[in-house]
């Protein structure tokens, strides 16, 4: 008996000793514009298109080296074609969703929409890893220029995906789009002020001393359809990129450090609703 009591605190002091990095970590905009490169190099991701798909696999890849537990959500396109989600999820109760989208549109490696996002959607992941009920996504076929329908399809499979409890116990949503190019730091919304998820983010960025104004949208980015599927999320974008949807948005014009402003406003909501 004596033993085991001098041997139970033994093993949760390493146990504390080892969750505190993972809880305390930090956001690194070097990490977060290294997986964005890695995306952007795959080149052109149509969506149904091989390099959506092949950048999906090593989404999921990162997502199981850091020890989520994934899936692949896969769902049709109007021209008979199919794309996919990639979910990574922690256990319990589901608090937090962050996605990003991994499609672009032809002719462009879409670097900033949204390489960028994807980078820093897995480095948020990254720091994410220990907390429980996060849900994490690349999600396919947002570009509906490309897909021709009317909604954003990835994340209206995804919330369609999601039951009634779980909607109801989701404290923050978000799609991160085009963080990596602009002059402005926006929280954005469908609604004309902010909803329960854009006033998380906007608090976190008071809280990180970083200056984020609230801008609403009439739903550009996967925002729209977890909105209207009844999950309130809002849209963390850096704006404007006069090479928005041409060839010339590479990843030469993708900052670090905007990657990073986004990424730890991000990470210190995703932080706050999880508790
Ligand atoms: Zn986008």
């Amino acid at each position: 008996m004596r033993r085991s009591r001098l041997v139970i605190p033994a093993v949760a002091l390493v146990g504390v000793l080892l969750a505190a990095p993972v809880a305390g970590g930090a956001f690194s905009g070097k990490k977060a514009k290294r997986w964005t490169r890695e995306v952007a190099d795959i080149g052109a991701r149509v969506a149904g298109g091989e390099n959506e798909r092949r950048a999906g696999r090593m989404v999921r890849t990162r997502l199981n080296a850091l020890g989520y537990e994934t899936e692949r959500q896969r769902f049709a396109l109007p021209n008979g074609g199919r794309s996919r989600n990639i979910i990574g999820r922690t256990p319990g109760r589901l608090r937090v969703i962050v996605v990003a989208h991994i499609d672009g549109v032809r002719g462009t490696e879409a670097a900033n929409d949204n390489a960028s996002g994807v980078g820093t959607m897995l480095e948020v992941a990254r720091n994410l890893r220990g907390t429980n009920g996060v849900l994490v996504a690349a999600l396919g076929a947002e570009e509906r220029m490309m897909t021709g329908s009317s909604w954003h399809l990835g994340s209206r499979r995804l919330t369609r995906s999601l039951t009634a409890a779980e909607k109801d116990g989701v404290r923050l949503a978000l799609s991160i789009d085009m963080v990596g190019v602009g002059t402005t730091f926006h929280v954005r919304g469908l609604e004309a002020s902010p909803n329960r998820s854009a006033r998380r983010l906007l608090r976190a960025a008071e809280r990180a001393g970083a200056r984020a104004t609230y801008l609403q949208d009439t739903g550009q980015s996967d925002h729209d359809d977890l909105t209207r599927g009844g999950v309130a999320a809002a849209w963390v974008q850096w704006r404007w990129d006069t090479c928005w949807h041409r060839p010339c948005d590479t990843i030469d014009r993708v900052r670090r450090w905007k990657l990073w402003q986004a990424g730890r406003v991000v990470l210190r909501a995703a932080r706050a609703a999880a508790d």
